[in-house]
């Protein structure tokens, strides 16, 4: 398969989720790599972008809370490349109304190629990568035969 290259600037467009079991997990963890993160562009979910925003003491953009379509927001982020990095510690064990969009999200993390950590290790590994601070180029499958794909519409 033939694949594209995305930049990925030294900073970064990030977007952090996490569902209500999980939230203090990832304050703590924003709160422990505040100044790592201080320079990358930082988007989240409503409720998760309200508290981390009062922890953290700067800007976040916030989109609508995760069930009322903050998942699907982030993933048009990704597909537009608007968004190069997600932060997402879902809840294995509660049963979310929106977890179609909780795939749909994961699903689109995969699709653009983009760094996804679920959990708290995944998260420090990540953050802590020289490659960070860097310019990245992400390779990302070559969907024009897929857009280009031959469609029978005639009997
Ligand atoms: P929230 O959404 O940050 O608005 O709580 C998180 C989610 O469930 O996706």
């Amino acid at each position: 398969m033939a694949y594209k290259k995305i930049a990925m600037d030294h900073d970064k467009r990030i977007a952090l989720v996490a569902h209500d079991n999980k939230k203090r997990d990832l304050i703590e963890w924003a709160e422990f790599n505040r100044v790592l993160l201080a320079h990358h562009k930082i988007f989240a979910t409503g409720t998760t972008g309200e508290l981390l925003e009062k922890k953290l003491g700067f800007k976040i953009t916030k989109l609508q809370s995760g069930p009322l379509g903050g998942d699907q927001q982030i993933g048009a982020k990704i597909a537009d490349s608007e968004v190069d990095f997600l932060i997402f510690f879902w809840d294995p064990l509660e049963p979310q109304p929106h977890d179609p969009d909780v795939k749909a999200l994961l699903r689109m993390a995969v699709v653009w190629n983009i760094p996804v950590a679920c959990n708290r290790s995944t998260a420090d590994f990540m953050i802590s990568s020289p490659l960070m601070d860097g310019d990245y180029d992400r390779l990302v499958p070559d969907y024009d035969g897929y857009r280009t794909r031959k469609i029978t519409i005639d009997k």
